[in-house]
């Protein structure tokens, strides 16, 4: 798959291929927003690849996780609250999992039919 202007892969790992078209047309749009506010790309960290025990979502092509680390406090301030507000419209769950332990990325998931 052609990556959509404004992203980016973490690794060679990640798998886009088979994520859901409606989860990544919301990250295409989110990259280019990203791009616009940081000046660079919106990293993907994790797609489709079998990683994710716990969490089937990925492994059905409906989550894909985003680099936060890449920003800075406040930077990421600005775009949890744009996810926040820009996600549910397009069907998509934001799971904030940043924490002390691992401050790395959010979750993004599609939700319904
Ligand atoms: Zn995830």
């Amino acid at each position: 798959m052609d990556l959509p202007m404004g992203l980016q892969l973490a690794s060679p790992d990640v798998v886009l291929d088979g994520v859901d078209q409606r989860l990544m047309n919301y990250v295409a749009h989110l990259g280019m927003v990203h791009r616009l506010l940081f000046g660079k790309d919106l990293v993907i960290t994790s797609g489709k690849e079998g990683k994710h025990v716990q969490n089937s979502f990925h492994k059905l092509g409906r989550a894909v996780d985003a680099r936060t680390e890449d920003k800075d406090p406040e930077e990421q301030l600005v775009f949890m609250t744009v996810v926040s507000f820009s996600a549910p419209a397009q069907g998509v769950a934001v799971f904030d999992e940043r924490s002390q332990s691992d401050p790395k990325h959010v979750h993004f998931e599609l939700h319904g039919d």
